[in-house]
């Protein structure tokens, strides 16, 4: 069995979310649309699951919107959002190390649409911070998009302080944060965050790949992204994913059962491996951190691709920084001010609530005996 390390790129579906798949899929599989009983049956599993992850989320049912994917999300609240506050003047304000599927798009509506954009430094750790935010708001900046935990190094950004300082400031700046790595992994609230447009995607959290929502606050009237049949009350058209929205509600349901437990777990787990890994190998740095599930390390000198094919060889799975991105330097380390030297050793490490000790212990044995071994086959090389 595979040691899988790499559950910021997705993780498992839990038990709870694949029955639930499985019932929709052979049990209640009309259209949630149709107006008979096995319709009607299929509505409100869909609502069912609404709830669920609007309890987990901390928001009402009827804030949120199910979409396919977190991509799909950012997309829907950066464009629309853009489009709608522009009235309001169209400057952006982001960072940059934010995920391609904000980047990306923001990047489009600059060019395409003529927003201004300003995207920030991060601190040291890949956090961006308030004061850094109130320094570059500008009176006609129509929208704020900032991540609150970073996919490639685990850093957390405080949103809810970002929110209070852009409201005191810019009172109709709407607020967006993707909130994908952040679900079910750290204390999240829509009541207290002060977000006007929150994204989530299932697959981080134990539901399958292909479902997201979008959190929306109650009275933003955000127009559609995908129009056609009306579905979502007229938001996000498109047939439910009846069998994905009810394991995305089982799975955040299960989620937040657990969250006190596993979050504790696996602080515990990053801290024990954080510890053995900075102890048994010299030089190794841990680069940002805060989310519990995610540990970013680097060997410089180590090019993580090396590093990757001696564990893949033990059946272990990491990530070098992301799975969104092909090939080239991370631009999120880039913009933390690493030297190449350091991201060219990067590796992520990302844990689950299904983690055990003995896997995390496989992986700082295997860093050990990568660094013992690699060292000795390359002097041996240069004797020669
Ligand atoms: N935002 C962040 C921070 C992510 O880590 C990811 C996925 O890696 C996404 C957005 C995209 O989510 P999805 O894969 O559901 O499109």
């Amino acid at each position: 069995m595979s040691i899988y390390l790499d559950n910021a790129a997705t993780t498992a579906v839990c038990p709870e979310a694949a029955q639930a798949a499985l019932d929709a899929m052979t049990v209640q599989y009309a259209n949630p649309g149709s107006p008979h009983a096995m319709g009607r049956a299929a509505a409100a599993l869909v609502e069912r699951g609404r709830a669920q992850v609007a309890a987990a989320l901390d928001c009402r049912p009827e804030e949120l919107f199910f979409t396919s994917c977190g991509t799909e999300g950012d997309n829907w609240a950066l464009r629309r959002g853009a489009e709608y506050n522009a009235r309001h003047g169209k400057h952006i304000l982001s960072s940059r190390v934010e995920h391609p599927a904000v980047l990306r798009t923001l990047e489009e509506l600059e060019a395409r649409q003529g927003f201004a954009l300003t995207l920030l430094k991060p601190e040291k750790d890949g956090s961006v911070s308030p004061e850094a935010v109130l320094e570059a708001l500008r009176e006609d900046t129509c929208l704020v998009s900032l991540m609150c935990v970073n996919n490639e190094t685990g850093a957390v950004t405080d949103i809810a302080a970002i929110a209070r300082a852009v409201r005191a400031r810019c009172p109709h700046a709407l607020i967006h944060t993707d909130a994908v790595q952040a679900f079910l992994h750290v204390p999240l609230s829509a009541r207290s965050l002060g977000a006007d447009l929150i994204t989530l995607s299932g697959h981080k959290v134990h539901a399958p790949k292909g479902i997201g929502a979008l959190y929306i606050r109650k009275g933003l009237n955000l127009p559609a992204l995908l129009t056609g049949g009306g579905q979502e009350g007229g938001r996000r058209s498109g047939t439910p994913a009846v069998e994905l929205i009810a394991a995305f509600g089982a799975a955040a349901e299960a989620g937040a059962r657990s969250f006190a437990e596993d979050s504790t777990r696996m602080a515990a787990l990053r801290a024990h491996m954080a510890g053995r890994l900075e102890a048994e190998n010299p030089g190794l740095l841990l680069l940002g951190g805060g989310a519990p599930q995610l540990l970013s390390l680097s060997l410089p000198g180590w090019r993580s691709e090396v590093l990757m094919n001696f564990l893949e060889a033990r059946d272990i799975c990491v990530a070098r920084s992301s799975a969104c991105k092909r090939g080239g330097r991370s631009q999120v380390l880039s913009a933390m001010g690493l030297p190449g030297e350091v991201i060219d050793g990067v590796l992520r490490v990302s844990l689950s609530r299904y983690t055990t000790r003995e896997e995390a212990d496989a992986f700082c044995d295997a860093i050990r005996e990568a660094r013992g071994r690699i060292r000795a086959s390359l002097s041996v090389q240069n004797r020669k």
